[in-house]
Formats: structure tokens, C-alpha cells, sequence
């Protein structure tokens, strides 16, 4: 069985990590799975020096992540790898739901036009972590292989390891400690930390098939087809004519038995017919939980990806919401590191993220309920739903298959300034910013590809700034935390010194309900922490000690 061939990394001696005292690095990432090697990509790119420890020597091995959502390919494309994913992914926005036949739901995750990222893209996971892999060494990431971390010790100002290798068990010391470690966690459970959720009492049968299909490239999910009564089945299109196809099984399956191929092959070839050819690639059964840790944070540990926090695969929300840990940490963190905020900063991180990791799992509870309602009660509203459903349009809004990953509004966020000024629309402080396409020096570019480095003002002008406004933008720009302030015209202008975005089709004025004055600043992470109809240095100051942790009382 099987087409792809991951591959194996060179195992490196620690002889340079070993030596007595043990060493101490700034900053070490347990687990090289997507979650620890985007934060280690994104340590790089903040200037961190980072070591990362695998205790395996090759990619996720078998079907895993499928489904990459909009904002993860947004932090993909800041860490620098999005273009060769959306390459080689599949990209797609609608999604189908069935019952039994017939098609009772669809949706668009990307209705409306203007944004550089479609609204997925399917991609076997080991391809993504390749990728991670590679852009990581070429950013100087040191990762060691078949490094296995078996016990960690906190302290107050660092942490001990002690990791074991090919060569022996050695000892080594982190300033700062980034624990990446999957959904069973020896770190955690070493740790004695608690995580608490739900188990669900069901069974899903993978079978990842090698066949060519013109079916179109959407994510299509049925409910008791003809093919698999009284289950549900998903189909996905990956790259290289791979295609995932998911069986609900039921708890009382023996996943033993139904992983056999005399098994398998007759369910693909009800659901696919006879005639098509077809080749296994991978077979596995997996069932799932829904549950977090209580505190991402413990000191100078810090947990970030499936080590926090696991969901249930409906909505695609575990790796995605991985990156987006990342993606909140890597920045508090550099600043910490680099003496620019206080360590209280990171509070804020376990804050954020708990919060989206409520979300995530309420979100991904609901459609797993709905999936495989467990009590006779939601048995029956489920069942109930899905016969309304065929005949009343009003019920199809109800069948709930799964409603996919999408980044969390940061609203609570003690980090934000509240709003002293009205607007309309979506970008309220939190909110991760909308894309919009704008021309840079003439040429066709997206928005946000022009923030994510620091700490960014967008400045909506109708006419070039008088200098007194530039020079207190230069200002900001100046300070111990910069502030590169962006201006943002409808027309070209000439601001020498500043970047111009020209949003010459609209899409910056109606997504951000801008007009001249109206100024935002940004979070590195391409969150929107503060807005006003004008600009006023002052306010942007506060706002930018409070983005800081400057209102720490507050959590
Ligand atoms: C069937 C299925 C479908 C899924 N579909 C999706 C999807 O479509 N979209 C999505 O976003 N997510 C999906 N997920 C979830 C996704 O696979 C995980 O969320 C993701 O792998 C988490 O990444 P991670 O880096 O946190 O952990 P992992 O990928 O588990 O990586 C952990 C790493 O830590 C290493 N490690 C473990 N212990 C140690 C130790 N003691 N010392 C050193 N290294 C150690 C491991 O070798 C591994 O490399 C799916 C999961 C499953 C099971």
C-alpha cells in the first residue's frame, strides 16, 4: 500500500550541545510536527536564535491534517512557504452536504472577490510539514532529530531538559521553553498538567485512494447515502490524485477488522462504482476528542498546537488552530526576549488562545453532536432536521457538517484599545485583518502581504499628510517598539519616505469603513488592536503601550 516515500533527516550527534554546566538557549521547541516548526520559522524570522527536538526523523506518517484554511495560508505566507502550498494544494470554497441523494446545503467560504488566499486549500499533511521543514533549516532553525525531551523541570527563570538521543542522555537548559509535542503530550503528562474535555464513543475509517476522478474540487459530505446507510462518509481532493474519503463507522466497529483491505475495498467500490480504478494509499481508523488544557501558560513553558488543546477533524480546526497559536506567541515572545515588553506580555498569549481554543472546540462539539448525536433526544432533532431539510429550505441552515476553521475574533483581548469612535463592518479590535488587493509603487499587490513584520499603522488619506503628521509618523517609527506607519490612498501619491497603498478598486475604504483620517494599528500578527477617525499620536502611543501589556490588570 502506499505512493508517497517520506523522508528520513540526517540524525546530527548533540557532541555540541553536551557539555558541563549544561548549556543554556535562549529558546528550544519541543516537537518538529506543523505547529513547533512554524513557531521555530517564525522565531527566525523575529531574529531568535531557536533549537527544535524531534524525537522521530521523518514527517507525519499516514493521513492526518487535509484541510488548510484562508488564515493559516495568511501565516504561511508571512513564514514564507504559501505560494509552493497553494501550488501543490487544492484549492477550493464550496462545500455540499447530502442526504442520502440529495443535496440539502451548500456553502462559499470566499463569496465575495479580493482576497490573494482561496478559502482552503487540501494537502496531505506530510507535504506542509516538508515544506515547514525545509523553509525552517534555511532560516538556520538547528533541528535535531530523533531527540527525544523525557523529562522537563521548570525553574523561574528557565527550564531544564533532559533528552535523549542515539548517543545518550544529556542535559540542556531554555530560557524559554515552546512545548509542541501532540495531542498525547509527554511533556504534559510529565508535568502532571491537566487537560480537561470530552471523548466521543465513534469510529472513522480513513482510506486515503489513488485514482484519477473529475469530481470538482469541493468538500462534499453526505449523510446516510445509499452507499453507507445510516452513516456519514466525507470526500476530499488532494494533490497528486489523492482523494480522503472518510466512514463514519460507529463505536462498536472492531478497527482491526475494518482496516483490512477485504474490508475497505468494498465500501470504495460501493461508493465509487465497479469500473474506476483505484489504489490504496493509506487505511486508518481514528476517533476523537475535544478538550484543552487549562493554562497554555506555566512560566517559561509554553504550549502551543494539539500539546493545548485537541477537536474533533470536523471543521478542520486542529493544525489551523495550531498556526494561529503560533502565529499569537512568536511576536510577544521575541518581544520579551529581546527586553521590549515585560514578560507579563506572554500572560496575554494563554489568554488569546484559551479563548479561541473555547471557541474551536464549542464549534467543533456542535458538528460533532450533530455527526454522532449521542442521546436519543439529539438523535431525534438530528434526524428531524435532516428530514425537514430535504423539503424546507429554512432546516438546511441546521445540518451542521462540520463548520470549518476560521480565525478567532480576539475581542476580549486585554491587548485592544475599545473603540471611541463608530464604524461599521468586521475590523473591530481583535478582529484578524481582511486581505484586500492594492497597487505598491505601481505594481498589483495584497495587503497583507505589506504587514506582519512589527507593529503597523494603516493611515487612510484622501490627500499627501501635512508635515507635522509625517514627522510624528516618523516618529513612531523611530521608537524602541517601531511603528511603520502605511498610508493608504484611493489616487497615487508621493509620500517620500512612506510606504503608499493605493486602493484603487475600494476594497481597504469598504473593509475597514475608512475615509480620510481614519487610522488603525496593527498587531505583527495581523490583528487589528486599535482604530480612529483620526489620527491622533497620542491615542496611537497608548494604544501601542497597552498592545505592549501596558493594562496587565485587566486579565
Ligand atoms: C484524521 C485527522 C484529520 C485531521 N484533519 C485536519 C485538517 O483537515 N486540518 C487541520 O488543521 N487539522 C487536522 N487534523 C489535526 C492535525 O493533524 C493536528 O492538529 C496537527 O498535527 C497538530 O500539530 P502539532 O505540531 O501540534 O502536533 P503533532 O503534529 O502531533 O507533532 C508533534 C511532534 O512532536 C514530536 N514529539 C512528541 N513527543 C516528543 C518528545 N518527547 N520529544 C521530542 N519530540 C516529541 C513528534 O514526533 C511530532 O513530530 C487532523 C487530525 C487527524 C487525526
Amino acid at each position: 500500500m502506499g505512493a508517497y516515500i517520506n523522508p528520513i533527516y540526517p540524525y546530527k550527534s548533540p557532541v555540541d550541545l553536551i557539555s558541563t554546566p549544561a548549556q543554556r538557549k535562549p529558546l528550544i521547541v519541543i516537537g518538529a510536527g506543523p505547529v513547533g516548526l512554524a513557531a521555530a520559522i517564525d522565531a527566525r524570522l523575529q531574529g531568535l536564535q531557536v533549537l527544535v527536538l524531534d524525537d522521530d526523523k521523518t514527517v507525519s506518517v499516514g493521513s492526518r491534517a487535509v484541510c488548510y484554511a484562508k488564515r493559516s495560508l495568511e501565516i504561511l505566507d508571512r513564514l514564507g512557504i504559501a505560494d509552493e502550498a497553494c501550488d501543490q494544494g487544492v484549492s477550493w470554497n464550496i462545500g455540499r452536504t447530502f442526504l442520502e441523494e440529495g443535496e440539502v446545503y451548500q456553502f462559499n467560504l470566499v463569496p465575495d472577490a479580493g482576497h490573494k488566499r482561496p478559502g482552503m486549500i487540501n494537502l496531505q499533511q506530510y507535504h506542509v510539514e516538508e515544506m515547514l521543514i525545509a523553509r525552517a533549516l534555511e532560516l538556520g532553525a538547528d533541528i535535531r532529530w530523533q531527540h527525544k525531551v523525557t523529562a522537563v523541570t521548570p525553574h523561574d527563570d528557565h527550564a531544564t531538559l533532559t533528552v535523549e538521543t542515539p548517543d545518550g542522555i544529556f542535559g540542556i537548559e531554555a530560557d524559554w521553553l515552546v512545548v509542541a509535542d501532540g495531542a498525547r503530550s509527554p511533556i504534559r503528562r510529565h508535568l502532571g498538567l491537566d487537560i480537561e474535555g470530552r471523548v466521543f464513543q465513534d469510529r472513522f475509517l480513513i482510506a486515503d485512494v489513488i485514482m484519477k476522478a473529475d469530481y470538482p474540487a469541493e468538500r462534499w459530505f453526505w449523510f446516510d447515502p445509499p452507499f453507507h446507510p445510516n452513516q456519514s462518509v466525507l470526500l476530499h481532493k488532494q494533490s497528486n490524485n489523492v482523494w480522503r474519503i472518510d466512514f463514519q463507522l460507529g463505536w462498536d466497529a472492531d478497527p482491526e477488522e475494518e482496516k483490512k483491505p477485504e474490508k475497505v475495498i468494498p465500501r470504495l467500490k460501493a461508493m465509487l462504482g465497479d469500473e474506476r480504478p483505484f489504489e490504496l494509499e493509506w487505511v486508518s481508523i481514528y476517533t476523537f476528542q475535544c478538550r484543552r488544557m487549562t493554562d497554555f501558560r506555566h512560566g517559561r513553558v509554553l504550549f502551543v498546537g494539539d500539546a493545548a488543546h485537541q477537536v474533533s477533524p470536523f471543521g478542520a480546526r486542529g493544525a489551523n488552530s495550531g498556526f494561529q497559536d503560533a502565529d499569537d506567541l512568536m511576536w510577544k515572545l521575541a518581544l520579551v526576549i529581546q527586553g521590549q515588553a515585560s514578560d507579563s506580555l506572554l500572560d496575554t498569549y494563554a489568554h488569546d488562545r484559551q479563548f479561541a481554543a473555547d471557541e474551536n472546540i464549542m464549534n467543533s462539539t456542535r458538528s460533532t453532536d450533530f455527526i454522532t448525536p449521542k442521546s436519543r433526544t439529539s438523535k431525534t432533532f438530528r434526524n428531524q432536521v435532516l428530514a425537514l431539510a430535504k423539503h424546507h429550505p429554512f432546516a438546511r441552515k441546521l445540518v451542521n457538517s462540520g463548520r470549518l476553521s476560521m480565525p478567532s475574533f480576539l475581542t476580549e483581548s486585554v491587548l485592544n484599545t475599545p473603540d471611541g469612535d463608530t464604524f461599521a463592518g468586521q475590523m473591530v479590535p481583535g478582529a484578524p485583518m481582511d486581505d484586500a488587493p492594492v497597487q505598491v509603487n505601481g505594481q498589483e499587490a495584497w495587503l497583507l502581504d505589506q504587514v506582519g513584520r512589527g507593529f503597523a499603522a494603516l493611515l487612510f488619506v484622501d490627500a499627501a499628510p501635512d508635515v507635522q503628521t509625517l514627522v510624528a509618523l516618523q516618529s513612531l517609527k523611530q521608537g524602541a517598539v517601531p511603528v511603520d506607519s502605511l498610508i493608504v490612498s484611493q489616487q497615487l501619491l508621493q509620500v517620500p519616505g512612506f510606504q503608499v497603498l493605493v486602493d484603487a478598486q475600494g476594497w481597504m475604504a469598504k473593509r475597514y469603513d475608512a475615509q480620510a483620517g481614519t487610522t488603525y494599528l496593527l498587531r505583527p500578527d495581523q490583528h487589528v488592536v486599535a482604530r480612529w477617525r483620526q489620527l491622533d499620536t497620542a491615542q496611537l502611543q497608548a494604544a501601542l503601550t497597552r498592545a505592549l501589556g501596558g493594562h496587565m490588570g485587566q486579565i
